[in-house]
């Protein structure tokens, strides 16, 4: 096969825009590798909620520069991603009201538009809300969610008028190593040679990182979501929202219903090659308790659908983005976490400013450095809620 100057492994959100972003720079051969097809992996299935709410400064950055995209699609990549900012409520534990000011205050410094709104207020947003839990709620006007499929699918069509190859159907079995720098990969199609691999395979990335003899710690975990119609009376005013009281997400789809993912039953790590894309009665069942929990009408809903697909923890459940200190030119974003759909267009622009430049300008990669778990200093949120970390973290 003809050689590259990067490949990227997998066409997953963080994969396209990565491609999409080193051919914007102009680097000229640039290859994307995946095993399946567009958006195969997490991506295509992701509840693809836009919001900048995170208990971290490096996470709301990425996350707010990654909003800009959303909003300006058409101009910044062109298509359509379509994005729906109906707006964003976040329901925290009301015995943290400091951590709640904490993290909308670091919001703010950041730039982006986000307050706190009375239980009343919130109501009004949506009347079907039950809110006698909380005395404050987040709110973020410019929120919202995503076509998660609209959005990679635009990003390929760009990344192929920049001269980008795609090598669907191919699955790469290693990266190729000569002393302590890549040399390319090897695929079920040939190899390719190239002096920048970029691993960005989702659930799968263990299979390629091990035979390099790098464990970073990566657990592949189902990732779950349910349909429900929404019944007579509930209203139409239905917004995007995170509970982190109940551990849950949820926003609307197909014009009726709403899709909704919840972390209130413990996910077993699963086999990548060996899962289904169907859930269980359990987990729809928790659905439901969970979502009539904060809309109680939603208890006389009837089920339209679900499905399941892998992602990948990282022991901190924060993305590792950057440089692998053990052979030059290799790269990876992994670990997602089940967070970064929202944030992968400015992971795509960070990560090529890091191979282009030496350097991550836009946002810094450093806070998400692989090396943080071999340094004794895995990511600790200080303002959590008293949660413990990867809780519904959508
Ligand atoms: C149900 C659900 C809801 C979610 N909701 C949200 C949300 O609301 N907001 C949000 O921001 N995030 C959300 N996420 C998380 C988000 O979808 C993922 O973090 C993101 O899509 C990961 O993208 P990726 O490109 O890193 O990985 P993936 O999309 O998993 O792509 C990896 C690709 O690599 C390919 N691949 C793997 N190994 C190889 C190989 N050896 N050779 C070639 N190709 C290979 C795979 O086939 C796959 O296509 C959700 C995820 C799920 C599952």
């Amino acid at each position: 096969m003809e050689p590259a100057d990067v490949v990227v492994i997998g066409a997953g959100a963080n994969g396209t825009s990565t491609a999409f972003h080193l051919a914007k720079a102009g680097v000229k051969r640039v290859v994307v590798v995946e095993r399946q097809y567009l958006g195969s992996g997490a991506t295509g299935k992701s509840g693809a909620l836009v919001r900048m709410h995170y208990t971290n400064e490096p996470e709301v950055r990425l996350a707010f520069e990654s909003l800009k995209y959303f909003q300006h699609w058409k101009e910044m990549v062109g298509g359509d991603c379509g994005f729906q900012p109906l707006g964003l409520l976040v329901f925290t534990p009301p015995e943290y009201p400091a951590h709640l000011e904490a993290n909308l205050a670091m919001m703010r410094r950041v730039g982006v538009n986000t307050r706190t709104i009375s239980p009343q207020d919130a109501q009004e947003l949506d009347p079907s809300l039950w809110t006698g839990d909380v005395t404050r709620v987040a709110y973020e006007p410019e929120s919202g969610y995503a076509d998660p499929n609209a959005t990679i699918y635009s990003l390929a069509r760009a990344r192929a008028d920049l001269g980008v190859t795609f090598q669907f159907e191919t699955e790469v079995t290693r990266v190729l190593i000569a002393g302590d720098r890549v040399k390319g990969v090897e695929t079920t199609k040939g190899t390719i040679l190239a002096p920048v691999v970029v691993i960005i395979a989702g659930a799968w990335a263990n299979q390629l990182f091990a035979p390099l003899h790098i464990d970073l710690g990566l657990v592949p975990r189902p990732g779950r979501v349910s349909v429900f119609r929404w019944p007579m009376e509930r209203s139409s005013k239905h917004m995007t929202y995170i509970d982190k009281i109940h551990r849950m997400w949820a926003r609307p789809i197909d014009g009726n219903c709403t899709l909704v993912g919840t972390e209130s039953v413990f996910a077993e790590p699963g086999d990548p090659n060996h899962y289904s894309e169907a859930v269980s009665q359990d987990y729809i069942n928790a659905c439901r308790r969970q979502l009539s929990r904060r809309f109680p009408i939603m208890r006389q809903s009837v089920v339209r659908g679900n499905w399941g697909c892998m992602l990948m923890d990282s022991p901190d459940s924060r993305p590792i983005i950057g440089q692998l200190d053990q052979y030059e030119g290799l790269f990876c974003m992994a670990g997602d976490s089940g967070t970064s759909f929202k944030t992968s267009p400015a992971i795509g622009k960070c990560l090529t400013e890091l191979i282009t430049e030496g350097r991550a300008t836009t946002v810094d990669l450093v806070p998400f450095r692989a090396t943080r778990f071999a340094e004794g200093k895995p990511w600790r949120d200080e303002f959590n809620y008293g949660l413990e970390t990867g809780t519904i973290s959508r």
